[in-house]
């Protein structure tokens, strides 16, 4: 599947806010959001007033680019949310923190989501056993995430596992942490209060509802 490959923190610029898409560099003073507070472009630096519409758009945006999903295949998560009985906009938040990339990102194996998609690509990860090399495998309660044995010692996985523990923030309520053995068990959905994204979900299910 398709993915963005421009420049990450031009995505944050457009947005106005941090999406963490770099890991570790996201948490230091380069990060370009705190430097520049302009939109990227040579009218970036223009104020305009959004319309309905433009907010709409932004929100959506935000949610493709925080979790790293183009188009087609977000829109193919949301039709899918949509199908299922409850809040359509939490149902869609909830498929995206279930993929297999982000649970890599939220187990600390990983400093951000594409880096965590990267494990995946390459074999170092398996599910309930078996080798997965599908980002957006979207996991169930129940399922298990291991890291490969013989990626254990990978350095960009010790130093985001070394920052994790550092900086406090361990895995989400929702997803317990064996450390022995590199497994993160989903033992429940995760619910809105638990996912910290700065994104109204509302306003997305608005937009594709037009
Ligand atoms: Fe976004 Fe991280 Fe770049 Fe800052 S450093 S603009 S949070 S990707």
């Amino acid at each position: 599947m398709a993915r963005y490959l421009g420049p990450s923190c031009r995505l944050c610029r457009r947005e106005g806010v941090k999406l963490y898409l770099k890991g570790e560099r996201c948490y230091t003073d380069k990060c370009a959001v705190d430097k520049r507070k302009t939109a990227p472009g040579q009218h970036g630096a223009r104020r305009t007033k959004l319309s309905d519409f433009g907010t709409q758009l932004r929100e959506k945006q935000k949610l493709k680019r925080i979790y790293g999903v183009l188009e087609t295949q977000f829109r193919g998560v949301f039709e899918k949310a949509a199908t299922h009985k409850g809040k359509t906009g939490e149902l869609l938040v909830q498929a995206l923190e279930l993929r297999l990339d982000n649970l890599v990102y939220r187990m600390g194996l990983a400093s951000s989501r594409n880096a965590g998609r990267q494990l995946v690509r390459h074999n170092h990860i398996l599910v309930n056993g078996r080798r997965c090399n599908i980002p957006s495998a979207v996991l169930r309660v129940g399922d298990k995430v291991t890291l490969g044995e013989k990626s254990r010692e990978m350095a960009p996985v010790l130093a985001s596992l070394e920052a994790t523990k550092r900086d406090g923030h361990g895995a989400p309520v929702w997803l317990k942490w064996d450390s022995s053995n590199f497994t993160g068990e989903i033992i429940a959905k995760p619910a809105r209060e638990d996912i910290s994204i700065p994104v109204r979900e509302q306003l997305v299910v608005e937009l594709y509802s037009k």
